[in-house]
C-alpha cells in the first residue's frame, strides 16, 4: 500500500514518525511515498509546497501530513490553504470527544466540526486599494456552500448523528452569509429526518462553551471553522488530541488541527495523539476500519491509565514513550 507522508517541519517529522510506527504495529506494510512541504521545501525548492508534492498526492489520492509553518512576511501563501484549494479538498472534518483520563470541565462532549476549506476569507484575495488601505474579499459560492454543507448532512447520516447545526453571521455579511444560509435551508430541505438547527457564530461560540453536550454536527465557513476548530479541541484538552481530515472529490489528506509549535519542537516531548488520530481516520477512509479502531481504542487505554502523558496533558512523558505506550496496546 502506498500512501503519501508530508512530514512538514517543527514538531512534524517528529510526530508523523510516532503515527507511522503505530500503523506499522497496527499490522499494515504501507510504503511512505515522501513529499516536501514547508521549511525544508523552501530551504531545497525556494517554495513552501512545490509542484512535485501536489503531483504525488495526485497520483497516490491520500497523504498523512505533519504541520507546516507558513513564513510570515516572506511573500508566501500557507501551503495549507495552497493544497485545499489546489486539490479541491473542499471538506475539512474535526470530531472532537471527551476523551477518558483528561481533567476538563465537560466530559460528555461528542460533535464534529465540518469547515468549508476553500472560499469565505481564506480565499486569499486581498489587495491594496491605496497605500494604507488593504481589502480581503470573502468569497461565497452557492456551489461551494451547498456542497459543504451536503457534505455535512451525508456525514450525519452515515454516522448516525441526529442534528445539523449551520454557523454563520448573515445578520452583519447579508449577501456573503446570506447565501450561504439560503443554501444551507435549501439542502437541509432534502434531510427532513435530521435536525437542522441555524446559529449566529456569536451565540454559538458562547453555547458551546456554556454546554457543548448541546451539538452534533456543526457547518461552517473557513474563518469561522478554523477558529471553532481550536475552541472545541480546548473543550477536550488542547490542540495535542486533536485530530483532522481534509477531503474532496478525489484526494484526501489527514492531518492533526495543530501547527508546527515551534516552541517546543526538537525538545521530544510533542504529543503524537492528534496525528496518531488522524491516522486512524485515515486508515477509516482508505477501508481499514478493524486496525483504525484498534488504533484509537489503544489510546483511549492510554489516556485512560493516565501515566507518561507528555507535559501539554500534564505528565512528564515523552514523544517517545508516549508512541511506545500506545503500540504496546494495540
Ligand atoms: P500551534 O498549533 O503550532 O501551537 C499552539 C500551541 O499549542 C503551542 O504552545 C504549542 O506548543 C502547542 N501545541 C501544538 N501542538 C502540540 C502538540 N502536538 N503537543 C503539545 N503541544 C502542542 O500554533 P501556532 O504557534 O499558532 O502556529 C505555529 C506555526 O504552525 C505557524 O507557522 C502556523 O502557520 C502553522 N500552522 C500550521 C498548521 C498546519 O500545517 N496544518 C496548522 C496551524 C498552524
Amino acid at each position: 500500500m502506498q500512501i503519501v507522508l508530508i512530514e512538514g517541519d517543527g514538531i512534524g517529522p517528529e510526530v508523523t514518525q510516532a503515527a507511522c510506527r503505530v500503523i506499522e504495529a497496527v499490522g499494515l506494510h504501507v510504503e511512505w511515498i515522501k513529499g516536501m512541504a514547508g521549511l525544508p521545501a523552501v530551504e531545497r525548492y525556494g517554495e513552501p509546497l512545490p509542484e512535485q508534492t501536489l503531483e504525488m498526492i495526485r497520483r497516490y489520492r491520500v497523504a498523512l501530513k505533519g504541520p507546516c509553518t507558513t513564513p510570515v512576511g516572506r511573500g508566501f501563501r500557507s501551503v495549507n490553504v495552497r493544497l485545499r484549494q489546489g486539490l479541491e479538498l473542499f471538506a475539512s472534518v474535526r470530531p472532537v470527544r471527551s476523551l477518558p483520563g483528561i481533567r476538563t470541565p465537560y466530559n460528555n462532549v461528542d460533535l464534529i466540526v465540518v469547515r468549508e476549506n476553500t472560499e469565505g476569507l481564506y480565499a486569499g484575495l486581498e489587495h491594496e486599494v491605496v497605500a494604507g488601505v488593504v481589502e480581503s474579499v470573502r468569497l461565497i459560492t452557492r456551489a461551494a456552500a451547498e456542497r459543504i454543507v451536503r457534505f455535512a448532512f451525508d456525514l450525519a447520516r452515515q454516522y448516525g448523528r441526529r442534528k445539523v447545526t449551520f454557523c454563520h453571521k448573515a445578520d452583519v455579511m447579508r449577501l456573503s452569509d446570506g447565501l450561504f444560509l439560503q443554501c444551507a435551508r435549501t439542502v437541509a430541505e432534502d434531510y427532513p429526518f435530521i435536525e437542522f438547527e441555524e446559529k449566529p457564530i456569536d451565540t454559538l461560540c458562547m453555547e458551546l462553551v456554556l454546554d457543548p453536550s448541546a451539538f452534533d454536527v456543526l457547518v461552517m465557513e473557513n474563518l469561522f471553522g478554523d477558529v471553532i476548530s481550536d475552541l472545541t479541541a480546548g473543550l477536550v484538552g488542547g490542540l495535542g488530541i486533536a485530530p483532522g481530515a481534509n477531503y474532496g472529490q478525489r484526494y484526501a489528506i489527514f492531518e492533526a488541527v495543530h501547527g508546527s509549535a515551534p516552541d517546543i519542537a526538537g525538545k521530544g516531548i510533542a504529543n503524537p495523539i492528534a496525528i496518531i488520530r488522524s491516522a486512524a481516520l485515515m486508515l477509516e477512509y482508505i477501508g481499514r476500519r478493524a486496525e483504525a479502531q484498534r488504533i484509537e481504542r489503544a489510546v483511549l487505554t492510554v489516556l485512560q491509565r493516565g501515566e507518561g502523558l507528555t507535559p501539554d496533558l500534564g505528565g512528564n512523558g515523552t514523544t517517545a514513550t508516549l508512541t511506545e505506550q500506545i503500540i504496546r496496546e494495540l
